[in-house]
C-alpha cells in the first residue's frame, strides 16, 4: 500500500523534495484502513503535516478509501544519527548511503579520540565566534525558495546537535543568502544558549589558519584540537576546500570528532555535494549524512518582500512601480538586488531627483550582469588553435614540438581558469592527458608569463579574445 502511495506522491512533487521528505519514511503496519509510518524526527513530522498533509491524505484515500487514517511514529532521535533499524525498507540508494556510515563506524575507521581536551588552559574556551549579528533570522525573509533551509536552520538553532540535520549543508548560487543564513543560525544559537561555543569561519580563513599552523608554528594538532572544542562549527563556502588535501584531512578529523560528540556542524557551499570536485569521497559522503537544503533563486513575491524590507529598514520610500521594476529585472541574485537599491538611492540623492522609472532603468542596466554563458573546453581549444594557426587535432596530438606543446598548455591553462572543469576532465578533453599534466601545464604557463614577455603577450591577447 505504501509503495502505491509513494508512487502517487512521486508523480506530484519534484524529485528532490520526494527524496528529502518521502524516501526516509518507513511504513510500519497496516490495520484495517489505518497505516502507521515511521518518520525520522519530530521536525520531520511537523514539516510533513504542514506541507504535505493534503498530498498524503489524497494518496491514502486513493489506496484505502475514505476511512483511511495515517498514524505517525516518530523515531527517537539518536545523536549519532545511525539507527540501523531505520534503514531496512529504504530504497537501495539511500540504504547504501547509510550503510556506508555504519560500516565506517563499525570498522573503527574514525580517528582515535585520545582525550583531546587535555590541552592545559583552554578548558574554558572563550573564543570570538566571528558572528555578524546583522545577519539574523528576523531579517532573513522567508519564501518558497529558502523555506526548507531556513526551517532546518531554525530547528538546529533550537536544538544544536540534537536534530537529524547534522551536518546541515546549505547550498545554492552566489548571492542567495548562504552566508546570511549561516550567521543567523549561529546568532540564534548564541542567544538561546549563551554558554555554547559557536564558531563561524570562512573556508578561506580556515585554510589559511591550517597552512599557518603547519608551516609557521608546526602545530597542526593544536589547530585540529582547537576546532574540536567548539559546540557549533559553521564553515562557509566549503567548496573552497576543493583540491586542498591537507586542509580536507584536518577538517575530516574535526568533523568526525564533533559529529561523534553530538556537536552541530553547519556547512555552506555554492554547489550540491554531487557537483563538488576535488573533495575527498569520505568528506562528501559525510556532507550527506544530515540534510542538504538548497537556496533557490527567490520568486517574484519574495523579491518584492526583500526590497520592501530593505527600504523600510533604511527609511526610504519608493513608488510601487519602481519596486516592481526592480523585482522583475534583478532576479537571480539578492546581493545584486540590494546593490541596485543602494545605488538607486545614491543616484537620486546626488542628483536630487525623484527616483523615477528612467533612472531605475539606467541603474539596473549597469547592475545586472549580462548573463554570459560559460566557455567550454572545446571553445577554448578552438580559439587557441586558431590563434596559433593550427587545427584542434594538432593541438591535441602527441607531438612534442615546442610551439604545439605550448599552445596545448595554454589551452589547458585557460580551461582551468575560465571553466569550472576539474583538472582530470580538462586533461581528458585535451588529448586524453591526466590531471598531473594539466597541473604542470598551468604552472608552466604561469611561470612563462612572468619570465617571458612575448609569451605573456600571447596569453593576454588570447585572454581578451576568449572573454569577448
Ligand atoms: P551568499 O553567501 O549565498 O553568496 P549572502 O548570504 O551573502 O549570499 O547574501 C547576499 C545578500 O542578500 C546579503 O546582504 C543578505 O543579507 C541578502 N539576503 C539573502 N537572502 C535574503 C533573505 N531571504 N532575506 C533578506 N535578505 C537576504
Ligand atoms: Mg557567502
Amino acid at each position: 500500500v505504501w509503495n502505491s502511495c509513494l508512487q502517487f506522491i512521486e508523480d506530484n512533487i519534484t524529485p528532490h523534495l520526494f527524496d528529502t521528505w518521502f524516501k526516509p519514511i518507513k511504513p510500519v503496519k497496516l490495520e484495517n484502513s489505518s497505516l502507521s509510518i515511521q518518520v525520522p524526527s519530530k521536525f520531520f513530522f511537523e514539516w510533513l503535516e504542514e506541507h504535505y498533509a493534503e498530498l498524503l491524505k489524497a494518496s491514502l484515500r486513493k489506496e484505502l478509501g475514505r476511512n483511511a487514517k495515517l498514524v505517525y511514529n516518530i523515531r527517537m532521535e539518536n545523536k549519532r544519527g545511525n539507527n540501523p533499524a531505520y534503514t531496512e525498507n529504504l530504497p537501495s540508494t539511500k540504504r547504501k548511503k547509510i550503510d556506508y556510515q555504519d560500516i565506517d563506524s563499525k570498522k573503527g575507521k574514525r580517528p582515535e579520540l585520545k582525550n583531546p581536551f587535555v590541552i592545559p588552559g583552554i578548558k574554558n574556551l572563550k573564543i570570538d565566534s566571528q558572528l555578524n549579528s546583522n545577519y539574523n533570522f528576523d531579517n532573513f525573509l522567508e519564501g518558497e525558495s529558502n523555506r526548507l533551509a531556513r526551517s532546518a536552520g531554525r530547528a538546529i538553532a533550537n536544538k544544536p546537535g540534537g536534530t537529524s540535520f547534522n551536518p546541515l549543508l546549505v547550498f545554492g548560487g552566489s548571492g542567495l543568502g548562504k552566508t546570511h543564513l549561516a550567521h543567523a543560525i549561529g546568532v540564534d544559537i548564541k542567544e538561546k544558549y549563551p554558554e555554547k561555543t559557536v564558531l563561524y569561519i570562512s573556508s578561506e580563513k580556515f585554510t589559511q589558519q591550517f597552512i599557518d599552523s603547519v608551516t609557521k608554528r608546526n602545530n597542526r594538532n593544536d589547530f585540529i584540537h582547537f576546532y574540536q572544542l567548539v559546540d557549533v562549527l559553521i564553515v562557509d563556502d566549503i567548496q573552497l576546500l576543493s583540491g586542498k588535501a591537507g586542509t580536507q584531512e584536518a577538517f575530516f578529523h574535526i568533523f568526525n570528532h564533533l559529529h561523534q560528540n553530538g556537536k552541530q556542524v553547519v556547512l555552506t557551499s555554492d554547489k550540491a555535494p554531487v557537483d563538488m570536485q576535488d573533495i575527498e569521497q569520505r568528506l562528501l559522503s559525510r556532507f550527506k549524512w544530515g540534510l542538504s537544503a538548497e537556496l533557490q533563486t527567490p520568486d517574484y513575491e519574495t523579491r518584492i518582500n526583500i526590497i520592501k524590507s530593505k527600504l523600510f529598514r533604511d527609511g526610504v520610500e519608493m513608488p510601487d512601480e519602481i519596486v516592481e521594476y526592480l523585482a522583475e529585472n534583478v532576479k537571480h541574485n539578492i546581493r545584486e538586488l540590494e546593490g541596485a537599491i543602494i545605488s538607486l538611492i545614491a543616484h537620486s540623492s546626488f542628483s536630487k531627483k525623484e527616483i523615477d522609472l528612467e533612472l531605475t532603468e539606467r541603474v539596473v542596466s549597469n547592475f545586472v550582469r549580462k548573463t554570459k554563458k560559460e566557455l567550454s573546453i572545446g571553445q577554448i581549444q578552438k580559439v587557441v588553435s586558431e590563434y596559433f594557426d593550427m587545427d584542434v587535432d594538432t593541438l591535441q596530438s602527441k607531438t612534442r614540438k615546442r610551439h604545439i606543446v605550448q599552445a596545448r598548455q595554454i589551452a589547458m591553462y585557460f580551461s582551468k581558469k575560465m571553466t569550472k572543469s576539474s583538472l582530470a576532465n580538462i586533461g581528458k578533453e585535451i588529448g586524453k592527458r591526466d590531471h598531473a599534466t594539466v597541473l604542470h601545464a598551468c604552472k608552466t604557463v604561469d611561470n612563462l608569463k612572468s619570465t617571458d614577455k612575448s609569451f605573456n603577450k600571447y596569453v593576454e591577447e588570447l585572454q581578451l579574445k576568449l572573454k569577448t
